[in-house]
Formats: structure tokens, sequence, C-alpha cells
């Protein structure tokens, strides 16, 4: 759809070119999300898709995948086969394969910085450990834990005027059993509920999504552990109560999609 209210256009293609910003900007990366609704409150895009930040890569002991580096990307790159947790990745992705027209431009930053409460990266993420690379307009970066990120629907950490830039995965957590679960009415409905769970050598990782306005990453020694608390502790959980479904639905398919990760 068109924005009639955006009085500029900025297209740089170093981040170091961007030295202001308002609280009427906005980052414009696939467009998937901006041009999808009206955006009343903004004037200014920065399209940030020339800075060159689609890599996919390793580097040291992180695989690397730039904050502009398309969806469709992740189904096709060649992934090492050892690499079991990357199956996840796919499906997490293809969960949004309803609409091709948006997995082929929407964005990994895209994506995890919208911070829907569907978002469907972003419990993937918190499950295998990653990290987000955040610059301000100083071109200081820092990281955050992707579980620290997200908190809330549509809310993130990151202050006006700073950009993720990158995600960074530990390369050893890539070779964890991770198993990711979607529901929803139809599939091509938002999701009621997401659980990714990851079997590590040290734990187990179980993160419920969709269902809850952020995901929220419980730890367990064991499965058997895992089998014993989680429906105690599903309890214990604030889940999203709407016209879609109910807060006690939504719980109750929180708790199927565990049991099914289990088995
Ligand atoms: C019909 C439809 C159905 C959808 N269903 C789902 C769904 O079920 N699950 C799901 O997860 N998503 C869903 N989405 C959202 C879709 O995944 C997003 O549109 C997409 O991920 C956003 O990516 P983009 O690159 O197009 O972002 P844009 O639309 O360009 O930007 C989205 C937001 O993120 C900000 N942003 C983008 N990149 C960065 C960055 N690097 N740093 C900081 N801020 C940044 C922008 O400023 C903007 O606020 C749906 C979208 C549509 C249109």
């Amino acid at each position: 759809m068109d924005l009639p209210n955006i009085q500029n256009y900025l297209c740089p293609d170093e981040f170091e070119n961007i030295t202001n910003w308002g609280n009427d900007w906005s980052w414009l990366a696939g467009g998937t999300w901006l041009f999808s609704e009206p955006q009343p409150h903004l004037k200014v895009l920065v399209d940030i898709q020339r800075l060159g930040w689609s890599e996919i890569e390793v580097q040291g002991d992180y695989l690397i995948i730039g904050a502009t580096c398309p969806l469709i990307k992740l189904l096709e790159y060649p992934w090492l086969a050892e690499w079991t947790a990357i199956d996840s990745l796919k499906s997490a992705v293809s969960a949004l394969a309803a609409s091709l027209k948006v997995i082929n431009v929407a964005t990994v930053g895209g994506n995890i910085c919208l911070a829907l409460s569907v978002g469907t990266l972003a419990p993937l993420m918190v499950t295998l450990g990653a990290s987000y690379e955040i610059y301000n307009l100083q071109a200081e970066s820092h990281q955050v834990a992707a579980r620290d990120f997200q908190i809330g629907s549509r809310q993130t950490i990151l202050q006006p005027g700073e950009i993720l830039r990158r995600v960074l995965i530990p390369l050893p957590n890539l070779t964890w059993q991770v198993n990711y679960q979607r529901m929803s009415i139809a599939a091509t409905d938002p999701a009621l509920a997401i659980v990714v769970t990851a079997k590590t050598p040290q734990q187990i990782r179980c993160v419920i999504a969709a269902s809850v306005v952020a995901p929220r990453l419980l730890e367990f020694e064991s499965i058997e552990v895992l089998e014993n608390q989680y429906i105690s502790l599903l309890e214990k959980e604030n889940f999203i109560e709407d016209a879609r479904a109910s807060a006690n639905y939504r719980r109750e398919m929180t708790a199927v999609l565990i049991k099914r990760s289990l088995q």
C-alpha cells in the first residue's frame, strides 16, 4: 500500500552516513510489514537493503546471519549436514511459506525486530542460545541474548536509532536435536501456539511462543524433569486471551505441542 505521509526516503550505502534520527523515522528492510498497513506516525524511511548485510557465514565459533538476509535464503542455503538444528530453522521459515511473496522479500532482521507475538524466528533463536548484535548511530555495537531482546508484543529493547546488524548462533548449538512445533486454526492463519525444544548435552530447553506475548524459555535438567513439571509451569504463565482463542485454549495447545515435541 502507498504510505502518502512519507516525506523522505533515504537509501544509504554506508551505515556511517546515517547521523541523525527522529521519532517519525523507521528502518525499512523488506517492507512486507511496513507497506502492509497505514503508518501515520512515520515521515522518513531509511532503507537498509544497500548496506550489504545479507551474509550467511561462519566466523570463529559462530554462524552469522546478516539482518537483511531474506528468509528464502535460509531455505535455499547449502547447510552442513551435521547442523541438525537447521531443519527447525527451515520449519520456522516454512511456517510463513503460505505467502511465498512474503518469504522472498522479508528479512531475518525484519521478522525479529517486528517482534510479533506470533513471530516465527524469535522462539528458535532463543532456543538456540543466539545473540543479536546491535548498532547505535555512533556505530557502537553491543550484543544481547535473543532471550532478552523481545519484551512484549511489538516491543523490543531497541532504543530509537538502534538497529539489529546480525544474528550470531554458536556453532556447537547447531548440532543440538531441535524440534519446532506450531499450531494454528488454518495453515495460513497466525500461530496460536509455537513450541521449540532442544536437547543439549546438559539440559532440555523449551521455548513457548505465540500463545504468550514474547518467547519464554523454560529450562530442565532432563526430559523426565520436563515431563513432571511442564503442566504446573504452564499454569503460572500468562497466556494471551483474545477473539481468536482463550488463554485456556492456548495453554492446552502449548501443552499438546510440548508433548508432541517430546515424542
Ligand atoms: C500477510 C502477512 C502475514 C504474516 N504472518 C506472519 C506470521 O504468521 N508469523 C510471522 O513471524 N510473521 C508474519 N508476518 C510478518 C512478516 O514475517 C513480516 O512482514 C516480515 O518478517 C518483516 O520483514 P521485513 O524485512 O519485510 O520488515 P519491514 O516490513 O521492512 O520492517 C518491519 C519492522 O522491523 C523494523 N526493522 C526491520 N529490519 C530491522 C533491523 N535490522 N533493525 C531494527 N529494526 C528493523 C522496521 O523498522 C519495521 O518496524 C506476516 C506479514 C504479512 C504481510
